[in-house]
């Protein structure tokens, strides 16, 4: 957390003669390479559980975030970023977010002030997706007092020296998102005593995340934390905004033959990969999305279908091998349905880029599984199933610049450089 030499030597300015701060500054700003950088883009996504603000930058700056009360405001300052204010299009009310405001402020910073409806915890979503010189910073915004994420709460008061985060940090968390299916107007499946899907899946999400949060190295983001209808494409928009490393949707199925149990896994069908890479083709000029860091808007046809393709394939092999593991616990925990991993076109496994797994825990059809599925101590058993199959999934895949990777690294015995030097070396990059 020291603060750039830069400014403390604007601190300094006061006390030395003009001309040797300009020279100092002059000496300073050049070692830095500090051209001011250009906020490209600013977003709002989100409900009132969780709401995201993403900004895309033209190359690395400094930012430091923090909350106020009384109005309640969440503050992003970002130093040397510049903003054209014509272009850039302030985002409506969303989730949490009244309102944004933005201005230039002095030495050089712009200031991103969020007006919020209540008072909320703010807290960087760890990873920043880099592309080229590009970067996004993402902030997560929760109520105060929400379970949701289980990230470290920012203090409500704006603190003396606000926390700032050099955006090329080494290491981040696993960020897994927890779909609960159904909600809202959307039961889902229902079973004989009246046990509703949306009540369930909910349930055994809330338990996963809660796991997932108290595992090292490790975050939750629910894409639903309450009873409410949140459209599957959505779904899988807050999963790729958080930047999520994997996408676990929790279900629970049911048939008319109530004799049928047992669990299932799918990935996402060839066929279902297909068309959604048709449908991405086709949009990809409206589409300011990335696909594995990748923007398509300005490749030509053959290009942009190769890099889908491409970006496709290793999310598609990628869940099918976590798919494997999660199966694998849930045959521990009861019945497994079908002993292998099923394919499907379900769109909640569309993403192009986020290896994506749906989870059919049981069947609330099934009156004995139908009990089960509302035992508090079968939900937790459920859910560690599904936690440590996705642990063994990450222990042997761990994603480049994240602990686990780290950790994976200096075990295989990467030499006297190994520990201490990865860290330097990552914030060197
Ligand atoms: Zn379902």
């Amino acid at each position: 957390m020291q603060r750039p030499l830069r400014d403390r030597l604007c601190a300094l300015c006061e006390w030395l003669a003009p001309a040797a701060c300009a020279l100092a500054l002059l000496g300073v700003t050049s070692a830095a390479g500090a051209a001011p950088v250009a906020l490209k883009t600013l977003d709002v996504t989100g409900t009132p559980d969780a709401t995201h603000l993403v900004l895309d930058l033209g190359g690395s700056a400094s930012a430091s975030l923090f909350t106020l009360t009384r109005p309640d405001r969440v503050v992003v300052d970002l130093k040397a970023v510049v903003v054209d204010r014509q272009r850039l299009k302030v985002p409506a009310a969303q989730g949490l977010v009244r309102k944004v405001r933005l201005a230039p402020r002095d030495g050089g910073v712009l200031r991103i002030v969020l007006e919020v409806d209540r008072q909320v915890r703010a807290h960087w979503v760890a990873n920043e997706n880099a592309v080229g010189e590009d970067r996004r910073l993402t902030v997560e915004l929760a109520p105060l007092g929400a379970d949701l994420a289980g990230a470290t709460a920012v203090p409500a008061e704006a603190p003396a020296a606000p926390p700032e985060r050099k955006l090329s940090l080494a290491t981040r968390d696993l960020i897994i998102a927890v779909d609960a299916g159904h909600g809202g107007d959307d039961p889902g499946a229902t079973g004989r005593d009246g046990t509703r899907e949306k009540d369930v899946t909910l349930a055994v999400a809330r338990v996963l995340a809660a796991r997932i949060n108290s595992e090292p190295g490790m975050r939750a983001v629910l894409t639903r934390n309450g009873d409410y209808f949140v459209p599957l494409r959505e779904r899988i928009r807050r999963a790729r905004v958080a930047q999520a490393d994997l996408f676990v949707s929790v279900h629970a199925d049911a048939v008319v033959d109530r004799s049928v149990a047992g669990s299932s896994v799918y990935v996402l069908s060839q066929r279902g990969a297909s068309s959604e890479a048709a449908k991405w083709l086709a949009d990809r000029e409206n589409a300011a999305d990335l696909v594995g860091g990748v923007s398509l808007d300005d490749k030509d046809d053959v290009l942009a279908s190769v890099l889908l393709d491409l970006s496709q394939s290793a999310a598609m092999s990628a869940s099918m091998v976590a798919a494997e593991k999660v199966l694998d616990e849930l045959n521990e925990v009861g019945e497994v349905r079908k002993a292998r991993v099923q394919q499907a076109g379900f769109v909640v496994l569309k993403s192009p880029d986020v290896p994506s797994l749906l989870i059919e825990t049981a069947y609330i059809t099934n009156p004995g599984e139908e009990r089960r599925l509302r035992d508090p101590h079968h939900q937790a058993r459920l859910a560690e199933a599904i936690l440590t199959g996705i642990r063994n999934y990450f222990r042997e895949n761990p994603p480049p610049g994240t602990r686990l990777a780290m950790l994976a690294a200096s075990a295989a015995g990467s030499g006297a450089a190994g520990g201490a030097a990865a860290p330097a070396s990552a914030l060197r990059r």
